[in-house]
């Protein structure tokens, strides 16, 4: 394509988070990620799914609805196997409505005080809405559950999360490091991979 009409697409990430749109605009350089602050949207998108899926698709779908917008949005959940894979879809709010990142890793620690079974994962669904169609895209990241914050980067349960493999929490990976190996940038490469074949 001649560079001097190239003119960059637009794609819509359905979030204000500022680490997750940090790490998504460090994996695709093809498309202009616009923020829902840059579209004056600030209302909480309803999350009332019983899945990630379902939550990731009313996201995407209230801003398409909205907008018009090529767009995308995530889910996230941390399943954690001694509780059941709680959180689960539920993560965000674990400890209560209008609870603190904090108050959630809190609530985590305690229910698995003197519990040996650590094992966990974090599970990212997106769901993509181009050009009328949608399509989904997954990614997950087994590890455990620390016995204390290790870290200070990064956000949510991150301090608390040390991918399989690894002798770092996600606290302590760099953006990019994190995003090679991570639930969410597993799942933003095959988005992103998508995108390449679409252009
Ligand atoms: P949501 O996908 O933004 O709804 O996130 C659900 C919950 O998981 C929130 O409490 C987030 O802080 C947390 N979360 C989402 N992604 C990550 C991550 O990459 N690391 C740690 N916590 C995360």
């Amino acid at each position: 394509m001649n560079l001097y009409f190239y003119k960059m697409k637009n794609l819509v990430f359905a979030t204000n988070n500022p680490n997750k749109l940090k790490e998504i605009r460090n994996a695709v350089s093809d498309f202009k990620i616009i923020s829902l602050n840059e579209l004056n949207i600030n209302e909480d998108i309803p999350e009332t799914g019983n899945t990630l899926q379902e939550n990731a698709l009313q996201k995407a779908s209230y801003i398409f609805n909205k907008t018009g917008e090529n767009c995308f949005a995530d889910d996230t959940g941390l399943e954690i196997q001694a509780l059941n894979n709680q959180p689960g879809v539920y993560s965000a709010r674990y400890a209560g409505e209008n609870c603190t990142p904090e108050d959630n890793i809190q609530k985590v620690l305690s229910k698995l005080n003197g519990i040996k079974n650590r094992n966990a994962k974090f599970k990212t669904v997106i769901t993509l809405i181009l050009n009328d169609k949608t399509y989904f895209f997954e990614g997950e990241v087994k590890g455990i559950i620390l016995e204390e914050k290790t870290g200070d980067k990064g956000f949510g349960y991150d301090p608390i999360f040390r991918p399989n493999g690894f002798d770092v929490s996600f606290a302590q990976m760099s953006t990019q490091q994190k995003n090679e190996i991570s639930h969410r940038g597993l799942a933003v490469k095959k988005l992103v991979e998508f995108l390449q074949n679409k252009q």
